[in-house]
């Protein structure tokens, strides 16, 4: 079995209405916030009509990817989902 195949039966449960993540409001997005429309994995970042970054965190892997790019500046606020609540990741 393909690593994609079993990376397609994990599970993401949404905490509603609780995001896990945030992008902190802007005019215009700095370099590092606009690059997660392009890294992100799970394509959560997405630029709106009005060019700001948005995320919707649902599907999130976790990977951490944006928050190393984007907390320590203050771009976004990141935290783990609560328990029970995210990625539920399921092998074999
Ligand atoms: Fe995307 Fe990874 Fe950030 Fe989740 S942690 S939103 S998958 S870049």
């Amino acid at each position: 079995e393909r690593i994609e195949d079993k990376l397609y039966q994990n599970r993401y449960l949404v905490d509603s209405g609780r995001p896990h993540i945030k992008v902190r409001p802007h005019q215009s997005p700095s370099p590092s916030l606009l690059a997660l429309t392009r890294v992100c994995p799970a394509n959560c970042y997405e630029l709106n009509e009005s060019g700001q970054v948005e995320v919707t965190p649902d599907g999130c892997m976790e990977c951490g990817t944006c928050r190393v790019l984007c907390e320590a500046s203050g771009y976004i606020e990141w935290n783990y989902p609560r328990g029970g609540f995210g990625i539920l990741f399921k092998f074999g």
